[in-house]
This record gives C-alpha cells, sequence and structure tokens, in this order.
C-alpha cells in the first residue's frame, strides 16, 4: 500500500457509508462521517438538552460560525478571521452581491455567464429588480457564455461573479485571469466555491478574489442544508457595508441598541442566529481533514476520474463525456450525455451506483477521494456498463420524476 493509499483508507473509514451502496454524488450532498454523529448526539445529550441557554456561552456555540470558518479557511487558502460559516450560500450570495455593489456605486453591471448555477442568477435577478424600482440608471445582470467571460470584464462592470468549476460539466475557469482583469479594470469579484471548496486546491488569497462563497454540504459532508460559508478578502472586511444588517452582526447584539454598526471583522456578514447543529455537525466533519493535504486530494481525485473515464470510454460507447477532457480544465466530477439520463440514473441507483441527473440528459459522477477509492470505481463502471447493455433502464418504474433529482 502506498503512503496515499493508506492516507485514503483511513479518511474512508471516517465516513458511515452503507456497505452496498457506491456513492459518486458527494459533489450534491456529502456523505454522513461518524464523528458527526457523535458529535450530534454530544449536542443533544450533553450541551442543548443539559446546558439549554447556557450552551451560547458554555458549549461554544456563539462562536461557531468563526471556529468552523476558521477551519474552512485553511481549506481554501485563506488566513485566519477571513471566513464565517453561516447561513445558506443563496444567502450569502446575496450579501456578497449586494455588498459588491455598494464598492462601486457608479458602476451599475453585474456580469455572470450560463454555466453559472442558477441560484446565483435567480439572487442577482431579485437584487436587480429590487434596485430598478428607485435607481435612476438601471442596473444589469449581464449573462454570457462561460469563455466569454474574460473578454466580457470591462470599466462598465461593477462587479464578476463566476462560479469555478460549472456543476453541469465540471468545466473549471480560468479564474485567475478573469479575476486578475476585473482588478485592472476595477471591477468586484465573486467566486463561488460550492464544487472546488474540498475538491482541488483553491488558494483564495492568492486569487486576491474580493468575495468568496461556498457549501458546506458538499464536499465539507457538513450533512443537509448545513451552512455554507462566506469569505471576505482580509484588507476589504471593514469596508464591507452589510446589506442584511440583522443583530448577530452588529459589534454589540447584547447592547441591544437602537441603531446597527457592523461588527469589526468577518462577524459582520451574520445575520440572526447560527443554526448551531447544523454547524456542529459540519464542524465534526471537518476533521477529517487534518492530516491531508488538497493537494494529495486532487491528485487522487485526478486518478480516479481517469480511471472512471478509460473504464466507461472502454465499455459504455453509449455515453458521451461532455467534461474537459483534460484534468486541468476539469474540476472533480465527470459529466456525460445520455438521451434517457434520468431513467439510467434511477436504474444505476436501483443497482447501487448513486449519481445523479440534470436537465436535460446530463448524467453526473462526483468522485470524492476521502471515500471513494479505485475498487469503487471499477465496481462502478462494471454496474454502469451492465445496466447500459442490458437496457435495465428502459423501465416505466425509472421514468417517474421525483422532486429531487
Ligand atoms: C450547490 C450550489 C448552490 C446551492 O445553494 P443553496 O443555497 O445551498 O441551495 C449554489 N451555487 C452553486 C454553484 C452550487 O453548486
Amino acid at each position: 500500500m502506498t503512503k496515499l493509499t493508506a492516507v485514503f483508507a483511513a479518511t474512508k473509514r471516517a465516513f458511515d457509508l452503507p456497505k452496498d451502496v457506491i456513492y459518486l454524488n458527494g459533489n450534491s450532498l456529502g456523505p454522513m462521517t461518524h464523528a458527526s454523529r457523535a458529535r450530534l448526539v454530544d449536542e443533544m445529550d450533553n450541551q442543548w438538552s443539559k446546558k439549554l441557554i447556557r450552551g451560547w456561552n458554555e458549549s461554544g456555540w456563539y462562536h461557531l460560525p468563526e471556529t468552523v470558518g476558521d477551519k474552512i479557511a485553511k481549506l481554501i487558502g485563506a488566513p485566519k478571521s477571513t471566513v464565517t460559516a453561516v447561513d445558506s450560500t443563496s444567502i450569502n450570495l446575496f450579501k456578497v452581491i449586494t455588498a459588491a455593489l455598494a464598492l462601486n456605486p457608479e458602476r451599475r453591471v453585474i456580469l455572470s455567464d450560463s454555466g453559472n448555477f442558477p441560484t446565483d442568477l435567480y439572487v442577482a435577478q431579485g437584487i436587480v429588480s429590487h434596485l430598478n424600482q428607485s435607481a435612476e440608471i438601471p442596473y444589469t445582470l449581464k449573462i454570457v457564455k462561460p469563455e466569454q467571460v474574460f473578454e466580457a470584464v470591462d470599466e462598465t462592470v461593477a462587479v464578476v461573479m463566476i462560479t469555478q468549476v460549472d456543476y453541469c460539466t465540471g468545466r473549471l475557469h480560468a479564474a485567475k485571469e478573469i479575476v486578475e482583469k476585473a482588478r485592472r479594470v476595477g471591477a468586484s469579484t465573486i467566486l463561488d466555491l460550492c464544487h472546488s471548496a474540498g475538491a482541488l486546491e483553491v488558494n483564495i488569497e492568492a486569487l486576491a478574489v474580493d468575495f468568496a462563497i461556498g457549501c458546506g454540504y458538499k464536499y465539507f459532508n457538513g450533512g443537509p442544508g448545513a451552512p455554507a460559508f462566506v469569505y471576505i478578502r482580509q484588507d476589504l472586511i471593514n469596508q464591507v457595508k452589510p446589506i442584511l444588517t440583522g443583530w448577530m452582526g452588529h459589534a454589540k447584539p447584547f447592547d441591544f441598541s437602537l441603531q446597527h454598526t457592523p461588527a469589526p471583522g468577518i462577524e459582520r456578514m451574520r445575520v440572526g442566529t447560527p443554526a448551531i447543529l447544523g454547524l456542529a455537525s459540519l464542524d465534526a466533519a471537518l476533521e477529517v481533514w487534518q492530516g491531508i493535504t488538497l493537494a494529495q486530494v486532487r491528485k487522487r481525485s485526478i486518478e480516479l476520474s481517469e480511471l472512471l473515464m478509460q473504464e466507461i470510454a472502454e465499455h459504455c460507447p453509449a455515453l458521451t463525456l461532455i467534461s474537459p477532457t483534460k484534468a486541468s480544465e476539469r474540476g472533480s466530477q465527470l459529466s456525460y450525455t445520455f438521451t434517457e439520463g434520468y431513467a439510467l440514473v434511477q436504474a444505476l441507483i436501483a443497482e447501487g451506483v448513486i449519481g445523479d441527473f440534470r436537465m436535460p440528459n446530463i448524467v453526473r459522477f462526483g468522485i470524492a477521494p476521502l471515500y471513494i477509492d479505485e475498487a469503487d470505481i471499477i465496481i462502478a463502471a462494471k454496474k454502469i456498463a451492465d445496466v447500459l447493455n442490458n437496457q435495465l433502464w428502459d423501465n416505466e418504474k425509472y421514468k417517474a420524476r421525483h422532486a429531487v433529482t
């Protein structure tokens, strides 16, 4: 066993995965760690039940968003005290888009691309339509093709908002070039790390991005609906004027003053009372990262992805790869098109291989080396070939759409 294999054999044991399942969907919802279960049991049996309201002081609850934020900071190359873990990605998007626009009051354009995740665009649309009720010169959300973002960055742009890894195809944006150009023309930058945090090396400080947001329940395995995170470049934090000025982002929440004063530091991005159970689960899930580097994870993710890619190319001609073939241009997932993609995913789930489906015909397989190894990839590839070659997907029971695909 090589050193790296041994490292990942240990991380795999940290997860509580069903024996008969190969989980290729950690890019949507990371699996549960034993640490999360133990922590939640402790929160219920010893903290919430026994300490009651005293838990806010005695159980570390009050500072938990920043405790968890600092752990996430290490995994995205951010300095201490620049990340807080609160609210959802969608809510954090609202906070950073409004903050970025306020930093560029003369400009009216939010630039994004058609490869962005819908919620990112929807939140921007809501902000634009709200601001346009009173703006003399209207705001616009400009959506270009992913490959046109760099070209479209110019002096009219207030904020460039991109998601580093495309959720559909796994395509990786050239974030460095885009951010550098945005800085040259005086535009703010927002980088969505939902599919990159915990999947690849992100050096957010070196990138000099102004704002970043990302998910706690994907590659960080915090659990369904676990809090997301928000990052602000260190020298910018205290210039940011939050728009969602809730009491928990106040400099002194317990003074109960009638006037909002933002907290000094990243705490100003807090809004209301943090969701402690989700946050505690996320805090515990982050323990698995101790002693491993994102460089190791990335190396392994590439090896495993190439293995799956080869197996599928050899045994599943019906699937068409739409992810970039070059590892350096791809995140930690492989996406394929197949006309009956939805039914295929349902049939695979019945066989114990969990991937997911995205409109209109995309089948996604997420590769998370913390709990997926070569043996899993080989078995998964065999089952995918089996379901395709025997047309097991061609069954009415696999064609009825569920609420979540
Ligand atoms: C998963 C994901 C989200 C999810 O946002 P929520 O507020 O947690 O529902 C947002 N943006 C991107 C790019 C994502 O991949």
